[in-house]
């Protein structure tokens, strides 16, 4: 596999508070450092970080919707949304989809990771009923409906943020 796509600025520091990581993001120089906890959702972003992709699901037998055999979130819920009962984890294995609907972004905003230009693609994950807004590493032509598969920055690469998933053509 190769080497995730370099980005830009450095990756945000990590404050660990018993199971709950706090990133800090100098995004905007030392006045405009971003303090954001992960709390509940820490283990996506660890997992990550370690070349998983978790997930969250519902299985509250009393849930109207998920009836206790609910599909998996991404990005993951604390809470079901539908019964507001604790999901749980698993991890999605091998996670593969197919691009949703997707934009070639020319030109980023202040404090974008992402070098310009890139796909933003919207990625309808296998086995998982939401869609998560990620990128593509690769800049050739692409359409909806194409199979990608995930990558992970881990290692000296990981950010510790969502930019940890993305995705390349299968
Ligand atoms: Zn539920």
């Amino acid at each position: 596999m190769s080497e995730p796509m370099a980005l830009k600025g450095a990756p945000p520091r990590i404050d660990e508070i018993g199971d709950v990581w706090v990133v800090e993001i100098p995004r905007f120089g030392p006045e405009g450092t971003h303090y954001h906890t992960y709390g509940m959702l820490t283990p996506y972003f660890r997992g990550l970080g370690e070349g998983h992709l978790l997930a969250t699901q519902c299985v509250n037998p009393r849930c109207p919707i998920a009836k206790g055999a609910g599909e998996f979130w991404l990005p993951p819920r604390a809470d079901c949304p539908d019964c507001h009962q604790p999901m749980i984890w698993g991890e999605i294995q091998n996670p593969a989809g197919y691009i949703y609907t997707y934009t070639y972004v020319e030109r980023g905003g202040a404090g974008l990771e992402i070098p310009c230009p890139y796909y933003q693609i919207d990625v309808k994950i296998d086995g998982v009923c939401t869609i998560v807004k990620s990128y593509l590493q690769g800049r050739g032509p692409i359409k909806i409906g194409d199979r990608v598969r995930a990558a992970f920055r881990t290692g000296p690469h990981a950010t510790h943020t969502c930019l940890d998933l993305y995705w390349v053509l299968d």
